[in-house]
């Protein structure tokens, strides 16, 4: 399987986006040992809520359309965003739903997967009119029981963020009064709400983590020519939003040249590395990245993607390496940070010329991975490091004071801090979701070598196939 799932590349091959999922599902389900009717049950969206419900704005009444798809209940709760946009259909919330099975499947995380929709332009809305429209989209949610810590766990997505979760909490909250977990009915929340710390970043540090571990694989990179680790890797970003920005800070940090960034507005490259930080102060007082010191403005903004490289993180939009500029990539490594950035026909033209893709299904998990996180939080009631983040800090104390007893020797102040630290939330977190990328790449890449392909999606989908289908075999449903 070649073909990459995104709504536009399936509507211009005149089939529908969950039909385009259906199809890669297929070519994957190829190479697995399951019987028919286990590959069509994974394949179901196990059930659709379509709602419409009245909201006064201003002095009229309005109807508002809006979704909610369950995937898959092979593992509950289910989980995925809620969009609001005006593109919000059925299907494409059906196929969102389907590919948050295979992507929680991939990271196991061991949920069903799910999305929700509400078909507005949030923009047309006051604060007031989105609060009333969410509230009444949460407690239609729970009428149906399609909602819960137990059932169904939303998440921001396109136009949504950590406030609208906060009122479907409460709203969940005020609607089962006493029900203790209440606050693991929905994820992405601010930390004062029940969030977890290090949720802004995940996705961004996810992406970073998956590359970071290719890079570090020598035989992967044997066959790109390519030294291992990320040191000194050239990397382009395409957006510095909140994933693009999060995956160079990161990569920036591990000691990578980010040599191209590109924004809506156009380009930059530097050959000798660009100083991230100083680039956005640099946005944020012109408005613009273009014209930063040192580097080579690009003006129509996709040739940046262009330009020599050995790491290629598309991080805005869906589509933009195509048929069209396929051939004129110069990374050896794709990234894909975005949903969907690469047509079916740019992988076609990649693979055949020796790229690595690590494609979106895995790569930018990350976000759903510390949602994951964060609902355990809310379950254990419990902040993550504080039983034991003074034991261990009392631990490593005694250590280092019998070694340097032993030794006769003293470690530096800097080096004394460093080695007591006992792990806060935020270290807790990162240290589970890079767990999660490294194990997954490797369990993808153990696919790749045993069923002798170089397509890593494929592979992918094959690892989220076999696992699904293990777990609807040992459900004992099809007796
Ligand atoms: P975002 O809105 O924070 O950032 C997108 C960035 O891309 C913005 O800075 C925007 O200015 C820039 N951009 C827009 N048009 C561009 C263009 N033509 N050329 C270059 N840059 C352009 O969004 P995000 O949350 O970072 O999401 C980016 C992608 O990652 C999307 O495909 C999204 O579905 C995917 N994703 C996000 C998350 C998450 O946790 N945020 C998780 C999984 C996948």
């Amino acid at each position: 399987m070649s073909e990459t799932v995104t709504a536009k590349a399936a509507k211009a091959a005149h089939y529908s986006f969950f039909e385009g999922v259906e199809r890669n599902f297929d070519k994957a389900a190829t190479h697995t040992r399951f019987e028919k009717g286990i590959l069509e049950q994974i394949k179901a969206c196990n059930s659709v809520l379509r709602m419409k419900f009245p909201v006064r704005i201003g002095d009229k009444i309005e109807v508002v359309e809006a979704y909610r798809v369950q995937h898959s209940h092979h593992k509950l709760p289910c989980k995925g965003g809620i969009r609001y946009s005006m593109d919000v259909n059925q299907d494409e919330v059906m196929a969102l739903a389907a590919l948050m099975t295979y992507k929680c499947a991939i990271v196991n995380v061991p949920f069903g997967g799910a999305k929700g929709g509400i078909r507005i332009n949030p923009k047309n809305y006051t604060p007031f009119e989105l609060e009333k429209i969410t509230r009444r989209y949460a407690s239609e949610l729970v009428k149906k029981n399609f909602i819960g810590p137990g059932i169904d766990v939303p998440a921001p997505d396109y136009g949504t963020g950590a406030r609208e979760m906060s009122w479907i909490a409460d709203t969940y909250a005020s609607l089962r009064p006493g029900e203790i977990d209440a606050l693991g009915c929905v994820t992405g929340k601010p930390v004062s709400q029940g969030g977890v710390r290090g949720r802004t970043e995940a996705t961004g540090l996810g992406v970073f983590y998956g590359v970071r571990e290719l890079c570090n694989t020598a035989d992967d990179m044997k066959k790109l020519g390519l030294p291992t680790g990320v040191e000194g890797k050239k990397v382009i970003v395409q957006g510095l939003g909140n994933v693009g920005y999060h995956a160079a800070k990161f990569f920036y940090e591990a000691g990578s040249l980010i040599v191209g960034l590109a924004e809506y507005e156009g380009g930059i490259y530097n050959e000798n590395g660009l100083d991230l930080e100083a680039v956005v102060a640099h946005r944020k007082a012109t408005g613009s990245i273009l014209n930063f010191p040192g580097a080579t403005n690009i003006n129509n903004s996709l040739e940046t993607l262009e330009q020599p490289c050995d790491i290629l993180i598309p991080a805005a939009l869906e589509n933009v390496i195509n048929a069209s500029n396929a051939d004129r990539i110069q990374a050896r490594i794709i990234g894909e940070g975005a949903n969907g950035p690469l047509t079916p026909e740019a992988d076609e033209i990649l693979l055949a010329k020796g790229v690595i893709i690590v494609p979106d299904m895995y790569l930018n998990a990350g976000g759903v991975t510390v949602s994951y996180f964060e609902w355990l939080k809310n379950l254990s009631h419990v902040r993550f490091g504080r039983m034991d983040k003074r034991f261990s800090e009392n631990q490593n104390n005694a250590i280092l004071n019998s070694v340097e007893a032993l030794t006769g020797k003293k470690v530096t102040d800097i080096e004394r801090r460093q080695l007591l630290h006992g792990p806060d939330e935020v270290d807790l977190v990162y240290s589970g979701l890079e767990d999660t990328m490294i194990g997954s790449y490797h369990e993808i890449r153990e696919a790749m070598l045993k069923h002798n392909m170089t397509d890593m999606r494929t592979a992918a989908f094959i690892v989220a196939i076999d696992k699904v289908g293990v777990a609807y075999e040992e459900l004992g449903i099809f007796p």
